[in-house]
């Protein structure tokens, strides 16, 4: 199954992914996190991106698709993903739609602007692998290491509140279009994402039928 999670910043995606993926056995990719990544790695890519991320903008469009295509060519993406953070604009989703892919479903967890600066001021993710944890809402059993992989759960840069009125901003010009794309092609379902983890889990599982 090939899933999209659609969503403003904060509003649940990489903490759903992760409820799936260990549901369904299917990887979640985070564009975000490979991009984090790349930044960290000083690639070729994390320079370009590396701007655009700090001031709350969306990195170029092929510079991210280019990572999403060779992401999903790897063998553990043959039995399906989920997408959290990708497509963010109308022509990565034509991107997708070009390279032949099918898309199973697209939920979108919607949340009020209002809730996302709370959200994001506690958010920690782990600087291993990319779990995402509340300090209030969802936090670890220990506090700064991630339940899984034991790494360090830290406080993303740009989750300061003056960059997330820019990423609200971005996202309700580029991305929140994309609710009406994929509600055109018969795939969105949309998942009021105001309840705890636990119970917007329960209704994402029930969106996907799974
Ligand atoms: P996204 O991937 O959409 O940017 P995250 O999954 O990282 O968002 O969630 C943003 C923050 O909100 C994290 O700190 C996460 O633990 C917390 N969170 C996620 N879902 C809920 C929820 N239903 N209730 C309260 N906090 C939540
Ligand atoms: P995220 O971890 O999903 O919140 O993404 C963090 C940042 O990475 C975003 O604010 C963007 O700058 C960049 N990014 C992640 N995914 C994409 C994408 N699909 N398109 C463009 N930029 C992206």
């Amino acid at each position: 199954m090939n899933l999209i999670l659609l969503g403003a910043p904060g509003a649940g995606k990489g903490t759903q992914a992760e409820v799936i993926s260990e549901k369904l056995g299917i990887p979640q990719i985070s564009t975000g996190n490979i991009l984090r990544e790349a930044v960290k790695n000083g690639t070729e890519c994390g320079l370009k991106a590396k701007s655009f991320m700090e001031s709350g903008a969306l990195v170029p469009d092929e510079v991210v698709i280019g990572i999403l295509k060779d992401r999903i060519a790897e063998d553990d993406c043959k039995n399906g993903y989920i997408l959290d953070g990708f497509p963010r604009t109308v022509p990565q989703a034509e991107a997708l739609e070009n390279m032949g892919i099918n898309i199973d479903k697209v939920v979108s967890i919607d949340v009020p602007d209002e809730v996302i600066q709370g959200r994001l001021s506690g958010r920690r993710v782990c600087e291993k692998c990319g779990a995402s944890y509340h300090i209030q809402f969802n936090p670890p059993k220990k506090e700064g290491i991630c339940d899984k992989c034991g790494g360090n759960a830290v406080q993303r840069k740009d989750d300061a509140p003056e960059t997330v009125i820019e990423r609200l901003r971005t996202y309700h010009e580029q991305t929140a279009p994309l609710a009406d794309f994929y509600d055109k092609r018969g795939k969105l379902v949309r998942v009021e994402g105001q309840e705890e983890v636990k119970d917007t889990s329960k209704k994402v599982l029930a969106a996907i039928n799974a």
